[in-house]
């Protein structure tokens, strides 16, 4: 060892925040090599640091806290469950052509509130308020084909990489803290109100695009998605929209983008003998 770093090396052990701060910069330095993923069904280039393996230990760090604060409203029985598990069981195989990686699975939750939502890294939450509202088993199929259309295509990566989040997000995910706690609010503060995640329009249109694929893929006639979102239209008119359509900006444009990716559902479209 030469006399500097023994003089640095001294500088560093008599300072535990210089060795906090070196250690952040390391963490963060291997991150900054922004990779390019091309998202599943439509194809486009965009850019996340974060790996696969990251993203599951954000999503599960998430799914754990959200276990945790509802576990007295976990339904593991029962029509629903069933419902659930086995519509959930059928997406989750398509989405994992596309990130083998991923550990896909589905908890059922007993709350008034229509709402679902999937976690970076395949991790996937149902609230029992939104049954009533997909009515059948096509109608959940379409939800969880967006929901999980969210995870195989990045979004969550890609928002953090956008906001300049990936070495606070890298932070937490290595040991609960972040550079500075902005930042660490900015990151949490993606997963929204009540876990749910906050994407851009433009991602929730992507998302509606590569779910109605997905659907199809597994065997759900996609002009029943067509039928679900028209419920929900009907549903939030006059009231309060429903939580789901409410954090999924639901235009009129919507219905008819949806009318317009159809055929190219209908290609991918078997349905189960
Ligand atoms: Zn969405």
């Amino acid at each position: 060892m030469t006399g500097f770093s023994k003089r640095v090396l001294a500088f560093i052990v008599g300072r535990p925040l210089v060795a906090l701060a070196l250690a952040a910069v390391v963490v963060g330095v291997m991150l900054l090599n922004s990779r390019r993923h091309t998202t599943p069904v439509t194809h486009r280039v965009e850019h996340v640091a974060l790996t696969d393996k990251q993203q599951m230990q954000l999503g599960s760090e998430q799914y754990a806290k959200t276990l945790r604060s509802n576990r007295a409203r976990i339904v593991s029985s029962g029509p629903q469950y069933a419902e659930v598990q086995r519509v959930a069981k059928r997406i989750e195989a398509v989405a994992a052509r596309d990130k083998p990686s991923f550990v896909w699975k589905v908890t059922l939750i007993r709350k008034n509130e229509a709402n679902a939502f999937c976690l970076p890294g395949g991790k996937i939450v149902v609230y029992t308020g939104i049954l009533p509202l997909t009515e059948n088993d096509a109608g959940l199929a379409t939800v969880l084909g967006h929901e999980v259309a969210h995870a195989t295509a990045e979004h969550v990566a890609e928002r953090i990489e956008r906001e300049h989040l990936t070495e606070a997000a890298a932070a937490i995910i290595a040991g609960g803290v972040a550079f500075t706690p902005a930042q660490y609010v900015r990151v949490v503060a993606l997963f929204g109100v009540g876990d749910t995640l906050r994407f851009s329009r433009s991602q929730e249109s992507e998302a509606d695009h590569i779910g109605l694929v997905y659907m199809a893929r597994a065997g759900y006639d996609p002009h029943q998605a067509l039928a679900f979102w028209k419920r929900m239209l009907q549903a939030s008119k006059g009231q309060e929209p429903p939580e789901f359509i409410s954090d999924h900006p639901s235009d009129a444009h919507r219905v008819q983008r949806i009318e317009g990716w159809l055929p190219e559902a209908e290609q991918a479209y078997k349905p189960e003998r």
